[in-house]
């Protein structure tokens, strides 16, 4: 479903992607992990165009995401992106915040755009909250709102980078449910999170980026317990 291929990014003197290759298929819950500056966002922004490669190629499916005359709105209707700090419309409630793209981008009529908004509400455990605006709203359901929003887009991947890190702890556990949840369910997923729940009982595969390049990648029981590689050892030991 997702293929990167040697994917290389400088922002100015520094290489921050250098060959990042790996791939995902359909159903695929894969995770990034790695330093501070190692490149993880920058990998993710890539794949729905908010930043472009220096090289290499990234496909989704047939679609040649880099290529220069790929439709950007278009792949981003297949790309949802769940972001650490929301991202929400403070003007409109969570039904609201679901419906938009849903009318604007879908061109859906009120009545459906709604109902499919509620749906995701409810499989997000907002039901009752759809009239609520974000600032009456916990982190936590915040974030929920912003999965909500990007799976009502139907997309064929969801992109998720760091979703829990800006949330108090006690918060975290009911967005990692959700994200257990959608993985359960099938959901082509490509996440940034160091949650290490998650990591290990979601992940099928784990890819350790420093320094702009993938150090090694495997199932998280693998990579947690016979790392090839030294620096992997030593990161993931911090981690836990
Ligand atoms: P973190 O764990 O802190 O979120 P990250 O692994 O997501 O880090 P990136 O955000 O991808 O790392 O950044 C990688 C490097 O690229 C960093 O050194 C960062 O300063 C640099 N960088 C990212 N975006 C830009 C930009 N728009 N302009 C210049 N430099 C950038
Ligand atoms: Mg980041």
């Amino acid at each position: 479903l997702l293929r990167v291929e040697d994917v290389d990014k400088s922002y100015g003197d520094e290489e921050v992607l250098n060959g990042v290759s790996f791939e995902m298929d359909r159903g695929d819950v894969d995770v990034l992990v790695g330093p501070s500056g190692s490149g993880k966002s920058t990998m993710l922004r890539c794949i729905n165009r908010l930043t472009e490669v220096d090289d290499g190629d990234i496909w989704l499916n047939e679609t040649h995401v880099t290529a220069p005359d790929t439709d950007v709105n278009a792949l981003r209707q297949e790309v949802g992106m769940v972001f650490q700090d929301f991202n929400l419309f403070a003007h409109l409630t969570a039904l609201e915040n679901v419906t938009l793209g849903l009318k604007r981008v879908r061109g859906m009529d009120a009545d459906e755009a709604n109902e499919r908004a509620a749906d995701h509400l409810r499989q997000v455990g907002l039901a009752n909250q759809a009239d609520s605006y974000p600032a009456e709203l916990s982190g936590g359901q915040q974030q929920r709102v912003g999965i909500a929003r990007a799976l009502a887009m139907e997309p064929k991947l969801m992109l998720f980078d760091e979703p829990t890190s800006a949330l108090d702890p006690e918060l975290v556990g009911e967005v990692v449910e959700v994200m257990r949840d959608l993985a359960e369910r099938g959901t082509t997923m490509l996440v940034v999170s160091h949650e290490m729940g998650f990591v290990r009982s979601a992940a099928d595969d784990v890819h350790f980026l420093d320094d702009g390049r993938v150090v090694e990648s495997g199932p998280p029981e693998q990579l947690f317990q016979r790392p090839e590689h030294d620096r992997t050892e030593e990161f993931l030991a911090g981690l836990q």
